[in-house]
């Protein structure tokens, strides 16, 4: 495809997210539908230029759980990255719609994760760094993709100068200021499926001191690491905790607010949340999920090595028919 801008004709807006909006196009000359993102980038055209050349490598990126791409341009002042559509959206629109998703539907959702991670890191040596519902979509022949991949270094570093806060799906040595691995991007698997499997964002225990937690919902712009890792909070702060009111900028989610630095904390200090009640689901799964949210990296295993696990192994071999369920919402 030679892409340009005034070619692709707006059908529907699809989503805000923290760079910019998303819009389903059709390309005119050749009738193809596609998503288009317009991410915002605040930034000299040399940077852009770069930007652009880094994006190709989206071309040589083939796999079926991987969205594919058609191309990216520059519209000033914007970038914007053409890939395929996919019609059922994003899982989190889904389970917003529906209410908690299948586990046995999970399991495939895990194993396709996987699978893109693993091709990803293993061909290029790219790691994901977004993993969330948002970016995992859903079409009607029943196929689960992942999307916005961290692909152009450039871009990360422009989209982290242009806003401030961070993901929510963070790990806890991401938020500690260590770098990117593969497996931070298991971590920000675990915290999806629960999500998914609940119906709702995971860092909640209604039973935890934490009752300021509860019904926590939302998600934090992407962006730069916590610069110094945090210190581990004393119980004399804890108690404190619980009689202040949250100072800056705060997030509101079933009434409560917390800071930022509160919920980073949290993920931090705290056990790692887990499928819940206990004896809800398979215990495969409630490993498997145990598994990905080690919070120690050296102990969390690989996309590669997560996807020979039982839970995944028996997923692989599922016949459940994902067309099928695409086709009740
Ligand atoms: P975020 O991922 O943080 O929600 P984005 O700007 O990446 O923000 O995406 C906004 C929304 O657009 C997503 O939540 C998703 O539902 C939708 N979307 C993104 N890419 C596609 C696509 N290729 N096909 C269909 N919907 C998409
Ligand atoms: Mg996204």
């Amino acid at each position: 495809f030679d892409l340009r801008n005034e070619d692709l004709k707006d059908m529907q807006e699809l989503g805000q997210g923290n760079g910019g909006s998303v819009k389903k196009v059709e390309h005119a000359p050749t009738g193809t539908i596609m998503a288009k993102k317009i991410v915002l980038i605040d930034a000299k055209p040399s940077v852009r230029k770069q930007i652009l050349r880094e994006l190709q490598i989206m071309h040589d990126c083939n796999s079926v759980h991987i969205i594919s791409f058609y191309g990216a341009f520059i519209s000033d002042p914007n970038i914007c990255i053409c890939m395929e559509y996919m019609d059922k959206g994003s899982l989190d629109g889904i389970y917003k719609k529906i209410g908690p998703i299948d586990i046995d539907v999970i399991g495939k959702v895990a194993l396709a994760v996987l699978e893109g991670l693993t091709y990803l890191y293993d061909v290029h040596r790219i790691i994901h760094r977004d993993i969330k519902p948002s970016n995992i979509l859903f079409n009607s022949q029943g196929q689960i993709k992942i999307c916005d991949f961290g692909v152009s270094g450039e871009l990360i570093n422009s989209i982290a100068d242009t806003f401030v806060g961070t993901s929510t799906y963070m790990s806890p040595e991401r938020i500690q200021g260590a770098q990117y691995t593969v497996k931070s991007d298991v971590w920000s698997l675990g915290i999806s499926l629960i999500e998914l499997a609940l119906g709702r964002f995971p860092f909640a225990d209604s039973s935890s001191d934490d009752s300021d937690l509860s019904d926590f919902e939302g998600t934090l712009s992407p962006s730069r690491p916590a610069p110094a890792p945090l210190p581990a909070r004393t119980k004399e702060q804890k108690d404190k905790k619980k009689k202040r009111k949250s100072k800056g900028v705060s997030l509101q989610g079933g009434g409560m607010t917390m800071s930022i630095l509160e919920l980073l904390q949290h993920i931090v200090n705290e056990p790692a949340p887990r499928l819940a009640p206990e004896g809800r689901f398979p215990k495969e799964a409630e490993e498997f999920v145990d598994s990905c949210l080690l919070k120690d990296p050296e102990q969390r295993k690989t996309p590669k090595d997560l996807l020979k696990s039982s839970w995944v192994e028996h997923s692989r071999t599922s016949t459940i028919d994902l067309e099928a369920w695409a086709s009740t919402f």
